[in-house]
């Protein structure tokens, strides 16, 4: 059994855990790299990624560089995020350009800056240019900037975006990540509770094994058996000294419209918090902010763990000074750690 490194045992045990969600589904390696960096400066200890071998290069290039400014840093654990089945965190936005009006509505909307295009009244005059090489004047999409908020949706009044789902993985890939520098995976169960046991025996093991239910798709019934299916399954692999993470998804990808959307992680969490032990972590996430832990704390849920995503995203997005930017995260990911808990 490959051991956890004893500071994320203790930052769990001491119910500090912060990891930094980039996004599954994101491919935007500068993204990732520069995320990377910021929040291995601000004590993150996981930073969740899409499992492609250069998001893990990206990754380990940003964390790498904040620990040549910072020597007192510990380097946060590299986690690849995989799917049994369709997931939420597991789809793109697909840009219909036939049905694109250009009409810019959905710019403001994309926390991750995937629309661009010039403001309305500004249309470049490309009248000089033969009609064949004008571009267009006013509006594009990155889709490997887009982590499936959905956020952009109700913008559109066009028919002109629309989910795609896909897979992030196979199986054999899992070894070259581990590789190139993944010491920990998160698995999104689906509620396939049969395919995720074939499929968890497959895989190679990870120094830390974080398993992400929830997404609206289970009632607490359904949460107790998943929780109760994944701690046996770990225990006939590993044996019952592996620690885990069951991470509690909310509703996926919301923390930055900052609506109180942290209330049914919480709520969910509460009804699997019986089987917290030693070995067995519980974790937030989906709609998570700032404010999470204090409420979950509050609430009488006394969860090990955070993860930040959009919330984090959207707000580091706005700060254009990289130093602010550190600070922030920094104030960000000391929260957890700022409280008294009476455990
Ligand atoms: S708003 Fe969300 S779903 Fe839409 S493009 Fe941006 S990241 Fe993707
Ligand atoms: S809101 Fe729809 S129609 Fe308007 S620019 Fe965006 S994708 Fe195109």
């Amino acid at each position: 059994m490959i051991q956890t490194d004893s500071h994320v045992i203790t930052k769990l045990e001491e119910h500090k855990f912060y990891k930094l969600i980039i996004g599954a589904a994101l491919k935007d390696y500068k993204t990732i790299e520069e995320y990377a960096y910021l929040f291995s400066h601000a004590g993150a200890d996981a930073i969740d990624i899409s499992a492609f071998p250069h998001s893990v290069v990206s990754a380990k290039q940003g964390i790498a560089q904040a620990l040549t400014q910072d020597s007192k840093l510990k380097e946060p654990l590299i986690m690849v995020s995989v799917n049994i089945g369709q997931d939420p965190h597991f789809r793109r936005i697909e840009l219909n350009e036939s049905n694109c009006t250009e009409c810019l509505a959905c710019i403001p909307t994309c926390p991750s800056g995937a629309f661009k295009g010039t403001e309305k009244g500004e249309e470049k005059d490309n009248s000089h240019l033969p009609s064949s090489s004008v571009p267009s004047p006013r509006f594009s999409y990155n889709e490997n900037l887009c982590f499936g908020c959905s956020l952009c949706l109700p913008s559109c009044h066009f028919d002109a975006l629309k989910f795609t789902n896909w897979s992030a993985f196979e199986t054999k890939s899992l070894i070259e990540l581990q590789e190139l520098g993944a010491r920990a995976i998160e698995i999104h169960l689906n509620n396939d509770l049969d395919a995720f046991s074939e499929f968890y025996k497959s895989i190679p093991e990870f120094e830390l094994e974080s398993f992400c239910i929830g997404s609206g798709q289970m009632d607490p019934a359904q949460l107790v058996k998943a929780a109760e299916t994944i701690i046996q399954e770990v225990k006939n692999k590993h044996g019952s000294s592996k620690a885990c993470i069951i991470q509690i998804d909310g509703q996926a990808m919301s923390g930055a419209t900052g609506q109180n959307t942290d209330i049914i992680s919480i709520e969910a969490a509460r009804s699997i918090m019986h089987l917290q032990s030693d070995t067995v972590f519980i974790q937030l996430a989906g709609g998570i902010t700032d404010k999470s832990f204090n409420k979950a704390f509050e609430a009488g849920v006394k969860v090990n763990g955070v993860a930040i995503g959009s919330f984090a995203r959207k707000k580091i997005s706005t700060i254009k000074d990289v130093d602010k930017k550190i600070e922030w995260a920094k104030t960000l990911v000391k929260n957890p750690g700022t409280l008294s808990f009476d455990n």
